[in-house]
């Protein structure tokens, strides 16, 4: 390719993710041209970025599973080394995910011990990775990986994403996974339509309110469920248009009962249900004929084992769907990040933040989302 027919930035791209693409296409274009003296830039910025590293970091680490009180902070904890095409990113703003709470408490295990809980940052990339041709040292990025509640973390390139300008960084830590969460249940778990009636559970949550805006984005229609008026209001205001609260007196009977009312009987297409052990027969019972169960998490305990043949009274679908499995490959991640900031920036959509926590206040943050004290996303400052 020739300077002349590198991707052109035209006036007709008025959409700034639409500019942001292109100049990424432009920049990349030109960084290929132009590769021999990129490389030399690129070891010499990294040598910059590098050299002035601390040789210890704060971070916050188990060396048992249990409750919060095996959440330590430390000021001493060695710096990673990246290996195996892995990037080193000077962490701003930390995600805290449910999932934390479940390698905190041995639900999931951590693959070893100590070990360093948190998987979502957003930050300052300070090397390269021949698998990330297009990211340089100083790119803001947002990331999944492990190990993130830390200063430092070492992160494999599948998902370390360019932050696009219009997102910030506390806004990217707040989005990725949880938004990417409930993007890929909608698009993949069960491809949800213009007019589908579909269930949310734990609305108010983080993944929660990410689906009722974007369900509401595709114009399907929600019943919400929330354990308190004030959550539900938040769903509502997200996009809900059914509210449900399931820890009043009639418990999940008020919510087989509500969707039954308004679905004239026939039950809802979907069910994203990321409550489990509590919500699950509910959820089988609200579901229509050929609906899709869709069970992506654990907040209330593990869904006990099933008999199958219970699918059989409605041919329902059952899924029990990770994140990961969508976006193994980093054409997925970029596809649906992509998808993700047009959606944020072109639907104008609410990036909740519960509330930011120093990293030595990680314990209070599990002990708030656990408590089911929280609505939205909260973040850890390091
Ligand atoms: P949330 O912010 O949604 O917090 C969990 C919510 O679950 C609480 O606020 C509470 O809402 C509800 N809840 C119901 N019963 C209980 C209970 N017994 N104890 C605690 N909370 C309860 O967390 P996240 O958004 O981080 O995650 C939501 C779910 O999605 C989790 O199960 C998580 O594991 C799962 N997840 C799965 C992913 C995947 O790839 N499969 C990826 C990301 C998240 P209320 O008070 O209204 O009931």
């Amino acid at each position: 390719m020739s300077f002349r027919t590198l991707p052109r930035l035209t006036t007709a791209s008025t959409s700034p993710i639409r500019l942001y693409r292109a100049a990424c296409m432009r920049l990349s274009a030109l960084r290929n041209q132009l590769q021999p003296l990129g490389r030399i830039w690129s070891i010499r910025t990294m040598a910059t970025t590098t050299s002035n590293l601390p040789q210890t970091m704060k971070g916050v680490i188990i060396e048992k599973t249990g409750g919060t009180e095996v959440l330590q902070y430390r000021t001493d904890l060695p710096l990673p080394t990246p290996k195996d095409g892995e990037v080193l990113v000077k962490n701003e703003v930390i995600g805290i995910n449910y999932i934390d709470t479940y390698f905190r408490t041995g639900l999931y295990p951590a693959p070893s011990f100590p070990y360093i809980l948190g998987r979502e940052a957003a930050g300052t990339l300070l090397t390269t990775s021949p698998a990330l041709p297009s990211l340089s040292p100083g790119d803001k990025v947002v990331y999944m990986g492990t190990s993130a509640y830390a200063e430092y973390t070492a992160v494999p390139p599948t998902h370390v994403l360019k932050l696009p300008p219009s997102i910030s960084p506390a806004t990217g830590a707040a989005a990725i996974l949880q938004g990417l969460t409930a993007l890929t249940l909608i698009r993949d778990a069960h491809p949800v339509q213009r007019g589908d009636w579909v269930l949310v559970h734990a609305a108010a949550g983080g993944v929660g309110l990410w689906l009722c805006q974007l369900l509401a984005a595709v114009g399907a229609h929600t019943v919400a469920t929330a354990s308190s008026s004030e959550k539900l209001e938040l769903a509502r205001a997200a996009g809900a248009e059914v509210l449900v609260n399931y820890a009043g007196p009639e418990g999940q009977d008020a919510v087989v009962r509500k969707v039954k009312e308004v679905t004239g009987g026939k039950g809802v297409v979907a069910v994203f249900d990321g409550v489990g052990k509590a919500t699950f027969d509910a959820s089988l019972e609200a579901l229509a004929r050929k609906g899709s169960m869709v069970s992506f998490g654990n907040a209330s305990g593990a869904v006990p084992p099933v008999t199958i043949a219970r699918l059989s009274a409605k041919n329902i679908k059952l899924l029990r769907p990770t994140l990961f499995n969508y976006i193994a490959t980093r054409d997925e991640a970029e596809h649906y990040a992509q998808e993700l900031w047009a959606f944020i920036e072109q639907n104008k959509l609410d990036v909740r933040i519960h509330e930011t926590y120093p990293l030595q206040e990680v314990a209070r943050a599990h002990q708030d989302i656990e408590g089911r004290k929280t609505t939205g996303k909260l973040l850890l400052k390091p």
